[in-house]
């Protein structure tokens, strides 16, 4: 009782009786989970729209001084987008539609948002009863800018700025076809321009910058993805930074300058509780705390949310409940990185038949993937490939061959060893090869561990060529196979359609489907199953 008391004088004498306390609250890079579950597997998860809209309603009523902004990533990650985007365009767009109803006062444009193309994203963008910034993103062929620059809200007298800035690597990662027309220029010397216009020209107090870009690193010029870092270090005057795109959690300042990362999927929310004193000119930052609140499982869903999301969301999960075939085989994701299975051999099977190459390179599936033999459902395919990610058919040597099974090898340690996985190595950076027959001795040291390579029976000699069919993540270079090929250059072909559809078109057209083998591989010594069911990633 005396503390409290104690507590209350404290801040009393704190908080001048004039003092303005306003709250901006951060979401960011979402990307479409809306209900706190898995869609794959129908287990409770964290996270999700439905119920950050609860909790940003009750931190609303604690203080009605609120702004409300997302980092970008909202959309793409979930079955839900796939429908909305492919076969539901004309629809409303389901966040859109909850971000509306949860009265958000502003977005940055995420990368996520341009994975469709521009005519997609400006459906949104139109459908969004707020505005979509990006100061730093112009139209090449007038300069003019593409998207809102700033957003000015007043909030109990005080005004306030939020300006957007993008990733400058945003055409790399989503591709030159997605940003077609637009120039990206650096955020960094994008905010010094508009930092004077914002003070002088529009007179407003507060500055918060909403950057869809992760903290990187310092100095600057190193990391041109990820910014935040170089913002607050080199730009005079912002209040405050709202990062994204990296999914890390951050609270935390720099060069005095708070900046706030709410992570993905929705499982934290990023909340900055400023106090506002009048100054001279202008309110001026008494105070700015910064904090990363979860919303618990005791939150009810968010009515608004549900009901914005309802029609797409029955959409989905009839599509997700579509049944896809009888299967004969047992689908099993636990000895895919042991042995040849029907499961990676399916996988083969559908890579081959799209990009028609001669060897075909797929990952090894998720070890918790499995799907019984009986009737399938589209869900159970879906989590075999959730990314809208394509294929390719790239000409390589007998020797880039050998070097892309080295690539692989490197999944495992020594067999010896305790441990038999290379921790280093990605969990999904293991991949098997079809078409040809080999063998890995990993009681060899990393490099010298492809013992034997044959392909129709006779050995790979390095200046041979082939035609190798991949996945269009290992054609952006990850998982380390091109580098490790020292691979440049062109693919032959590449689908327009994801893997998953492929797989999907594949089982689909099958009402029966027996899943073979081909046994083309084998690992040196043979593996126990216990030993790599007890580590493996
Ligand atoms: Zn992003």
């Amino acid at each position: 009782m005396v503390l409290r008391a104690v507590g209350i004088l404290l801040c009393a004498a704190f908080l001048q009786a004039q003092d303005v306390r306003l709250q901006i609250l951060e979401t960011t890079d979402v990307h479409g989970h809306v209900l706190p579950q898995d869609t794959f597997t129908l287990q409770p998860a964290p996270g999700g729209w439905a119920r950050l809209g609860t909790l940003i309603r009750n931190l609303r009523a604690a203080n009605p001084n609120t702004l409300v902004v997302d980092g970008g990533d909202g959309t793409q990650g979930e079955p839900m987008d796939y429908v909305w985007s492919h076969l539901k365009p004309g629809a409303p767009e389901p966040t859109m539609a909850l971000l509306n109803a949860l009265g958000y006062n502003a977005m940055v444009v995420g990368h996520a948002e341009f994975d469709n193309g521009l005519k997609l994203l400006r459906t949104m963008e139109e459908q969004a009863r707020f505005p979509w910034l990006a100061a730093n993103v112009c139209f090449a062929s007038t300069g003019k800018h593409a998207f809102t620059p700033y957003v000015k809200v007043e909030v109990a007298g005080v005004q306030v700025a939020i300006l957007g800035l993008v990733t400058q690597a945003l055409p790399r990662l989503v591709g030159p076809e997605a940003t077609e027309g637009l120039a990206f220029q650096d955020p960094v010397a994008c905010a010094r321009e508009f930092l004077p216009i914002l003070r002088e020209h529009e007179k407003v107090d507060l500055v918060v910058v909403a950057l869809h870009g992760g903290m990187g690193s310092a100095p600057c010029g190193t990391d041109e993805e990820n910014p935040a870092l170089c913002l607050a270090r080199n730009v005079k005057g912002i209040d405050l930074i709202l990062a994204g795109h990296t999914r890390q959690q951050v609270s935390t300042r720099e060069n005095g300058v708070p900046i706030l990362q709410a992570g993905t999927g929705g499982q934290v929310l990023g909340v900055a509780d400023l106090t506002l004193r009048r100054g001279k000119a202008r309110w001026e930052v008494a105070a700015c705390e910064t904090r990363l609140v979860q919303p618990g499982a005791e939150l009810e869903p968010d009515p608004a949310v549900l009901l914005a999301t309802s029609d797409m969301r029955a959409l989905t999960e009839t599509y997700l409940n579509t049944l896809a075939t009888t299967l004969g085989t047992d689908l099993d994701g636990r000895w895919c990185r042991m042995e040849d299975t029907p499961l990676a051999h399916l996988l083969h099977t559908v890579v081959r038949s799209a990009t028609d190459a001669q060897i075909t390179a797929v990952p090894a599936p998720g070890s918790r993937l499995f799907i019984p033999k009986g009737p399938t459902s589209v869900r159970q395919f879906y989590a075999l490939a959730p990314d809208e990610e394509t294929l390719a058919r790239i000409r390589v040597t007998g020797g880039q061959l050998r070097a892309y099974l080295e690539q692989a090898a490197r999944y495992f340690a020594f067999s010896h060893l305790p441990d038999l996985f290379n921790r280093a190595a990605a969990p999904d950076a293991f991949d098997t090869l079809d078409g040809c027959t080999y063998a890995l001795d990993i009681s060899r040291p990393a490099g010298s561990r492809v013992v034997e390579l044959n392909v129709q029976g006779k050995p790979v000699k390095d200046d041979q060529t082939f035609s190798l069919g991949l996945t269009s993540r290992r054609l952006r270079g990850e998982g380390g196979y091109l580098e490790a090929m020292g691979w440049r250059g062109t693919p032959e072909t590449v689908t327009g359609t994801s893997l998953r559809n492929l797989l999907l078109a594949y089982v689909m057209a099958r009402p029966n489907l027996t899943v073979g083998e081909a046994g083309n591989w084998r690992i040196i010594p043979a593996l126990d199953r216990e030993r790599v069911l007890a580590q493996q990633p």
